[in-house]
């Protein structure tokens, strides 16, 4: 078991560092920057500097450690994106003046699961099309030991749910708590507890913009059927987990079209699973099971993704299902 406290210190510096900088390209964004990869997904500069400042941080700390990260260099090395390389390397070098372009590249190919059974996840910007409009997003990083998440963190620089922002960095380490430091201001950190709402039909309910992602449709046929009164909340990226975490919300809904073969990436929930466990809550996939980190890249043992305060857990994984079952 790695020093939690070095991983709490190494971890924050550097999410506090890169959370800095998305939201300064944020602040001045230029869409024409944006690349596409090769799933036709967009990706920014800040995407980039963020994973790179990341990085640097973290290996010079734990070298040894592997790195399961959402970006990598291709894209940035051919040469009809140099200019973008330059605005990359431009970005990171505000924060790390003396750092090299073949460094900068390094750090984004270097990657993939280490020697030891510890391994960051590293999504640089979750929710990047939010984060192009102007939106919510979130930089989630979590450390996963022999395949089970012990650490996780989350800078959300526009988190927001009912009206205020809020920039927030969410943390969390197994037996430790789930936390919530508030940006740019000097008050301590406060421990944070999901929400103590026992019926499904007072809940409130989170789900994300995008549907490509998932079934959006589900929770308001869900909220007709019950007669669920509260308004629900839509969010790009992982900052959802936190809502739970927080109790904004009381559930998080991640519902995949019945007929999707897309699995979920571990770097896009890593790091808001263990914060909304350690805030005493409960996440599963839609079935009931347990998440499972341990096969690749990607969660492909499970099909979609139920987080809540755990009371009203059982009670959404019933509902969910016999809506499925009649949609068959
Ligand atoms: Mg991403």
């Amino acid at each position: 078991m790695p020093d939690i406290d070095a991983i709490f210190q190494t971890a924050l510096r550097a999410l506090t560092a890169a959370c800095e900088t998305t939201a300064r390209v944020q602040a001045g964004f230029d869409a024409r920057e944006a690349l596409t990869k090769h799933d036709r997904s967009p990706v920014t500069i800040a995407d980039y500097a963020s994973q790179v400042i990341l990085s640097k941080h973290l290996w010079d700390v734990f070298p040894d450690y592997g790195m399961i990260s959402e970006e990598n260099a291709d894209e940035l090395r051919k040469p009809e994106n140099s200019a973008q390389l330059s605005s990359v390397c431009e970005q990171v070098r505000v924060h790390l003046p003396d750092i090299s372009e073949a460094e900068i590249c390094e750090l984004l190919t270097r990657g993939g699961r280490g020697d030891h059974g510890l391994d960051w996840t590293l999504d640089p910007i979750d929710g990047t099309k939010g984060f192009m409009r102007g939106d919510q997003y979130a930089v989630a990083l979590a450390l996963l030991c022999d395949g089970k998440v012990i650490a996780g963190f989350m800078g959300c620089p526009r988190y927001s749910v009912m009206g205020g922002l809020t920039p927030s960095i969410f943390y969390a380490a197994q037996g430790e708590g789930a936390w919530h430091r508030i940006l740019d201001t000097p008050d301590p950190d406060q421990e944070i507890k999901v929400d103590d709402t026992a019926v499904l039909t007072q809940a409130r309910i989170i789900r994300g913009v995008e549907a490509a992602h998932a079934n959006l449709g589900i929770v308001d046929v869900m909220k007709a059927r019950l007669g669920m009164q509260a308004e629900d909340v839509r969010m790009d990226g992982q900052g959802k987990y936190a809502a739970v975490a927080t109790g904004d919300a009381t559930a998080y809904l991640r519902v995949p079209q019945l007929d999707s073969t897309r699995k979920e990436c571990v770097w896009d929930h890593a790091a808001g699973v263990i914060i909304v466990e350690e805030a005493g809550g409960k996440v599963t996939d839609v079935e009931g099971s347990p998440l499972d980190f341990t096969v690749g890249d990607t969660l492909a043992e499970n099909r979609g993704i139920i987080a809540t305060n755990g009371a009203i857990h059982e009670e959404v994984l019933g509902v969910v299902s016999a809506i499925e079952a009649e949609a068959v």
